[in-house]
């Protein structure tokens, strides 16, 4: 996939008094993987949903792969979201719901139940692929709402603390192999979280957020070696 530029960006929600993200730079490098980490409210979300182009924002660029996509609608951006939960249709088998993405881009049936099966054995889930999502455990759904979005092979993944509505068992087994499965896939990441520990196990650079902006951005190692 190609970098990533947030220059300068501010964002203000309709009625707000303070800005959401206030002077916000990230720079991704191609194939990284960057956490957000941060508090509640520190604008994690924001920064996803701006980059996604699902927020329009009042000042600042945003540049993928070195073009300007400030201001380009978020179906035109070729990107994919992975959100907490509940974001696939439960009366639709996994494989139904990875074509779903493909159909709607045109894709013929026979391609793109090629391309879902690939991302269904990416993700580990190829012999489940006729099972209803409402079936499946939280871990397993989650497992299928990665497929779908890295079917779409789409330039930037957005994930938005998808490992948070899981327990704690499932939470760190599937974050190691979230982290596998981005680095075979190799697409640019960026990946939301407050759970340090998270953060720790998955990223590239972890930027540390507090009231809009990044105040801090290095590798794991930098951002938390005892002195
Ligand atoms: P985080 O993801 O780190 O919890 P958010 O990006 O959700 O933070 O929120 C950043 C700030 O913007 C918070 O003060 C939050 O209350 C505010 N905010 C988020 N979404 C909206 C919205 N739709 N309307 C108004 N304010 C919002
Ligand atoms: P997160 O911390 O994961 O962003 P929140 O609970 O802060 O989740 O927000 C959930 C939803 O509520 C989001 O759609 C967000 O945009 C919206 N929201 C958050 N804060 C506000 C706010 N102050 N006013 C209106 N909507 C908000």
């Amino acid at each position: 996939g190609g970098g990533v530029q947030m220059l300068n960006v501010d964002k203000i929600y309709p009625g707000a008094t303070n800005k959401a993200l206030d002077n916000f730079n990230l720079e991704i490098n191609p194939g990284e993987m960057v956490v957000l980490l941060g508090g509640s409210g520190c604008g994690k979300s924001t920064a996803l949903r701006s980059l996604a182009g699902l927020e329009d924002i009042q000042a600042g660029r945003i540049l993928v792969g070195g073009q300007d996509v400030t201001g380009v609608p978020v179906n035109k951006r070729n990107m994919a979201m992975v959100f907490q939960a509940y974001s696939l249709f439960p009366h639709m088998t996994a494989l139904q719901n990875v074509e779903f993405g493909l159909e709607i881009r045109g894709m013929g049936k026979t391609e793109r139940r090629k391309q879902a099966m690939e991302k269904l054995e990416l993700v580990g889930l190829a012999d489940q692929a006729g099972k209803y999502t409402q079936q499946m455990s939280g871990g397993q759904q989650q497992r299928v709402a990665l497929a779908r979005a890295l079917a779409v092979n789409p330039r930037v993944l957005l994930l938005d603390e998808p490992l948070s509505a899981l327990d704690a068992k499932v939470r760190v087994q599937l974050r190691d192999e979230i982290r596998r499965i981005q680095l075979e896939a190799g697409t640019t990441t960026v990946f939301v979280t407050h759970d340090q520990e998270e953060a720790l196990t998955v990223a590239d650079r972890i930027g540390v957020m507090n009231h809009g902006c990044i105040e801090q951005i290095a590798d794991p190692q930098t951002l938390y070696r005892r002195p």
